[in-house]
């Protein structure tokens, strides 16, 4: 399936740009032909080894494997619940991004001082702290996207999630959180951070087309 190739693909090009390192993290997309089901990358699979015969398909209700001979994702629960309570989501992308964490474990929201925040959404919420891997997380994760009407959140002490309607806009959104706290943390040791409004945010959304469109809630 032409698919999974996809993911493969976006699962090493995280690995190559640097927004995850080791084997953590992991991307899942929405089965294209059974959308109560999800495929994601397996547990501990350096990144370079991964192929498609290493993914996972798991049911998202039951949270259970059904195809694919690897151990799913540590992260398995949090993605089928975003499936779950999310239907306009297709694929979803969890890293520890160096910056972003960095602010996830300051337990501060990135300050929105660039314009491309507006495709996370007027703000990156900031996800209650609960152990890796746990259905709590999971709840907390979907608890922070809902609330904040947000394509991507930090997830305290931990790193980051993003959503997209397709493999594309969940990598890109995660890359924007990324370069949005490097700026924010550099902008906050120059001494000024200057933040965009949600109206100015409105703004820019407006003027987004292509991959960068945003699912209008
Ligand atoms: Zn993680």
């Amino acid at each position: 399936m032409e698919q999974l190739k996809e993911l493969v693909h976006t699962a090493k090009e995280l690995y190559r740009t640097g927004l995850v390192r080791g084997t953590s993290g992991n991307v899942s997309i929405r089965d294209p032909e059974n959308p109560d089901r999800m495929w994601i990358t397996p547990s501990a699979i350096p990144y370079d080894e991964i192929t498609t015969e290493d993914l996972v398909q798991v049911d998202l209700e039951s949270g259970t494997p059904v195809r694919g001979s690897r151990k799913p994702s540590s992260e398995t629960p949090m993605h089928s619940a975003i499936y779950r309570l999310r239907s306009d989501v297709r694929a979803v992308v969890h890293t520890h991004s160096t910056y972003a964490t960095m602010f996830a474990c300051a337990g501060e929201e990135i300050p929105t001082v660039h314009y491309l925040i507006a495709e996370i959404g007027d703000r990156v919420p900031v996800a209650d702290y609960a152990v890796y891997g746990s259905e709590e997380l999971a709840r907390n994760a979907v608890e922070a996207l809902k609330s904040a009407g947000a394509n991507g959140a930090l997830l305290k002490n931990h790193g980051v999630i993003t959503v997209g309607e397709n493999l594309s806009s969940a990598y890109v959104r995660a890359e924007i959180i990324e370069t949005v706290a490097q700026l924010a943390f550099g902008a906050k040791l120059i001494g000024r951070c200057e933040t965009l409004s949600p109206e100015q945010l409105e703004e820019t959304r407006k003027k987004f087309v292509s991959y960068f469109a945003v699912s209008k809630r």
